[in-house]
């Protein structure tokens, strides 16, 4: 898209109606956390081996197996994938430039809200 197109289009957004402003910005902000989140390039983490990968609203999740680095324990020796303990998920995301990560635990979010909407369903 070219800056007139933009100009254009901003121009056509003026007429819309203060809701509908609204969902415009809504709609924009979720696509470009989402965009943002998959451009989100995670560095390789000592002591972690990733099952799996997944973007979801706006944040990168990771389903990780970690060694706890505590001498002694099974987690230790051998090869992540294998021994580590988990996989457990955590959620990483980018605040002013600074990546961010969060344990999430074994459910991911996506799960979460599916077994409260399941749970909805059932009670009504
Ligand atoms: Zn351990």
């Amino acid at each position: 898209m070219t800056f007139s197109s933009v100009d254009s289009l901003c121009q056509n957004l003026q007429g819309l109606s203060l809701d509908q402003k609204r969902q415009v910005f809504y709609w924009l902000a979720a696509a470009i956390a989402t965009e943002e989140a998959a451009e989100l390039v995670l560095p390789p983490r000592p002591n972690t081996s990733v099952v799996e990968q997944r973007h979801y609203e706006g944040k990168t999740y990771q389903n990780e197996k970690r060694r706890c680095g505590k001498a002694g324990c099974r987690c230790m020796e051998g090869d992540i994938a294998a021994v580590g303990h988990g996989p457990y998920w955590y959620a990483y995301w980018k605040d002013q430039g600074k990546l961010r990560h969060q344990y999430i635990g074994k459910r991911p979010p996506w799960l979460r809200s599916q077994a409260r909407a399941t749970l909805q369903t059932l009670s009504e």
